[in-house]
């Protein structure tokens, strides 16, 4: 018996709420943080190792990129997601999908809704991404408007399907809003690819709260191992650039030289940049790296 069957009886169905009416579920497991160890270790044999070292060997594992022995686990959800954040999950390409058929069935009576204070603006900065939450005012009247357009594609809707129009055209008005559900299952090495992806800062809040709540709620007590390495050498992890390393030996010396102590200066940093960023007025490259070095606490946090 797996190490994780108590885990995977308990959650096994147990719908964990996302969004106002998504959800992800766990339908089934196959295999352990010990099935990852089994399948590293094939050569010598499995059980002959203690706990400690299982651990060891996952870390190892993950550190360096021994990719396979996380193919031998694979673990089958069942997911509710409206059908724009589904259209940014269905480009994981190594997992197994069926999803619910709106040309066979009638189309999903559940639209994501926006409550006035959860519109966001457009990022200044970040062209993927949002900035500030709208006043409450202007997210009201938002809120508003959506209600009234969702009432009235869903009405449209079902007038053609009570005329006895084929749901396979009836639906091509839709809005994106529109709930979907699906079977989705995929081996453990991409479904940690895609929590990286997903619970990123980079990714939208919408799929990176479907990713928090599958990561945390069911991967995390399902391989508690694997989790703890996924989270030390990807999630909190940091990836430094052969210009990074640079950058860093460069204000290192520059910092012994003129005697300055670090947490350095952004103007510092700016002085010692590297020398492929020096005359460009925009660099994402140099902003990350400046928030690489914030974060390592050499330079100043941003007052
Ligand atoms: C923040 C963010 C922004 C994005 N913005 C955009 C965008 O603007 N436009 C856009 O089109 N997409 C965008 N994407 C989607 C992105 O480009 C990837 O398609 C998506 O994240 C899936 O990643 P993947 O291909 O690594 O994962 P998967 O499809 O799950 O594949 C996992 C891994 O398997 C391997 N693999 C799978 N299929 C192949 C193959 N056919 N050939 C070779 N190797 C393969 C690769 O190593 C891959 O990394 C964005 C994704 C993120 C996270």
């Amino acid at each position: 018996m797996s190490s994780n069957h108590a885990a995977v009886e308990q959650l096994r169905w147990q719908k964990f709420p996302v969004l106002d009416d998504g959800f992800v579920c766990l339908v089934d497991c196959m295999g352990d943080d010990a099935a990852v160890v089994q399948a590293a270790r094939v050569s010598y044999g499995a059980g002959t190792k203690k706990v400690s070292d299982d651990r060891s060997l996952i870390r190892y594992l993950l550190r360096h990129r021994h990719t396979t022995p996380f193919e031998m686990a694979e673990v089958k959800f069942l997911v509710r997601v409206p059908m724009d954040c589904w259209r940014q999950w269905i480009r994981h390409r190594t997992a197994n999908v069926n999803e619910y058929s709106t040309r066979y069935s009638v189309a999903i009576d559940s639209a994501q809704t926006t409550t006035p204070d959860e519109w966001r603006t457009q990022a200044a900065n970040n062209r993927q991404g949002s900035g500030d939450p709208l006043t409450p005012e202007m997210g009201e009247a938002f809120t508003q408007t959506e209600l009234e357009f969702q009432t009235a594609a869903r009405k449209l809707y079902q007038e053609r399907i009570d005329a006895g129009i084929a749901r396979e055209q009836a639906r091509k008005d839709l809005p994106l809003c529109t709930y979907t559900e699906a079977y989705w299952k995929i081996d453990l090495h991409n479904l940690l690819h895609f929590l990286a992806l997903r619970m990123d800062s980079h990714a939208q809040w919408e799929i990176r709260q479907y990713a928090t709540t599958l990561g945390e709620q069911i991967v995390k007590p399902l391989f508690p191992m694997v989790w703890e390495a996924f989270e030390d050498y990807r999630r909190q992890a940091m990836f430094l650039t052969r210009l990074d390393v640079e950058v860093i030996q460069s204000l290192q010396q520059q910092a012994a030289a003129g005697g300055v102590v670090p947490p350095f200066s952004e103007q510092f940093f700016l002085e010692h940049q590297h020398s492929e960023w020096k005359s460009l007025n925009r660099s994402r490259e140099r902003d990350e790296c400046l928030g690489k070095l914030r974060r390592l606490g050499i330079v100043k946090e941003a007052e």
